[in-house]
């Protein structure tokens, strides 16, 4: 062997020892790098003027490393909103370095224990990050104060503790927990507006989840630009009034093929509970290509899913989750995981997707 290659060997030895040996000292060098960098970044601050939205949750009740609990964060200028707030919710904005205290209000389509079972840990984190003198609005529809109650109630000794120890100073007592702003759910075919502020308007219309009842989905409009958010729902042609036009459909949707392969190994492991729970929710979910064509007929710009159901954990089930979906809308479609970002630049008509975390 040559002799350059013999010291090229050893060199790449000497290295690696050397960085072994270091490797405590290296990693807190990198680790005051990183952390010094995310604690100076605000996501937001870099974003143009224009309609944005963060998939804070792509999932569903059921367990996928790429989709936590259903979350959207909605930008529109400087006002920040969160539909919904699954498990996990707060870990994946953070991630993407969007500031919790700047939270202005967050909208539940529903009580289902996916969409707020990440509510606790969000207003903590809201109160924490922001030092709010004034607790988070929750908006929803009649059953938002009982959520809300149940919430101030579990995380009352939390707060009498973190003011204790870090002072009403850093932690205002006044700006722990939420405050319900509950809504007359709208009839059929009409919205009410929740919010209409600084050029934003959010309206709620109804949406079709029975037995849950009322649930709502939420449509924003901000500088010319829209976003509608389906929260759970059958295909809905209530949604799907309130959906025309949109930039950007957000909605929901269950494969039934690959929910049919769990429910007959249940069946096969004796799990009959199981199996009545995976075949009764095939009724109240949107399938793909259903979502597609609601896409189609509403002339909707781009199409994000989320709250994909069931986990899809390898590839190929990404695929046959969406088959049928390109024949069906022929514009683009995004399949959403933990992350996935998609900005609407005002005085545009440009739609830009940045894949997930
Ligand atoms: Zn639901
Ligand atoms: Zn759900």
């Amino acid at each position: 062997m040559k002799k350059w290659l013999w010291g090229l060997i050893s060199l790449v030895l000497a290295l690696g020892v050397l960085g072994y040996a270091f490797r405590e000292r290296l990693t807190l060098r990198l680790m005051r790098n990183v952390v010094a960098r995310n604690m100076a970044t605000n996501a937001l601050d870099a974003l143009p003027d224009g309609l944005h939205i963060a998939l804070c949750g792509a999932g569903s009740p059921l367990p996928d490393p790429k989709r936590s609990g259903p979350c959207v964060a909605v930008i529109a200028g400087d006002q920040l909103y969160i539909v919904d707030s699954g498990t996990g919710s707060s870990r994946i904005l953070s991630r993407m370095q969007i500031p919790q205290g700047e939270i202005d209000g967050v909208l539940l389509t529903h009580f289902h224990s996916d969409h707020i079972d990440g509510l606790g840990e969000l207003l903590m984190q809201r109160w924490a990050n922001g030092g709010n003198t004034a607790p988070t609005p929750v908006y929803g529809p009649p059953g938002v104060e009982q959520v809300v109650d149940g919430f101030n109630h579990a995380y009352a000794m939390d707060a009498v503790y973190r003011v204790a120890h870090h002072g009403n100073e850093v932690m205002p007592r006044a700006g722990a927990g939420a405050r319900a702003h509950a809504f007359t759910p709208p009839e059929e075919g009409s919205a009410v507006t929740l919010v209409d502020q600084a050029g934003l308007r959010i309206v709620a219309f109804l949406v079709d989840h029975r037995p849950v009842l009322p649930a709502v989905g939420y449509r924003f409009d901000y500088a010319g630009r829209s976003v509608l958010v389906s929260g759970d729902t059958a295909k809905s042609a209530n949604l799907q009034k309130f959906a025309d036009g949109v930039d950007l459909l957000v909605h929901e949707a269950l494969a039934p093929q690959l929910v049919e392969v769990l429910t007959e190994a249940a069946d096969v492991a004796g799990r009959p509970r199981l199996a009545k729970i995976t075949r009764d929710i095939l009724d109240y979910h949107t399938t793909p290509v259903e979502v597609a064509e609601i896409a189609r007929d509403t002339g909707a710009g781009h199409l994000l899913f989320y709250h994909v159901v069931p986990p899809l954990l390898l590839a190929p089930m990404e695929d046959i989750f969406l088959d049928g979906v390109e024949e069906t809308y022929a514009g683009p479609v995004t399949l959403g995981r933990d992350g996935t970002f998609v900005s609407l630049p005002s005085g545009s008509d440009r739609i830009e997707v940045r894949s997930g975390l």
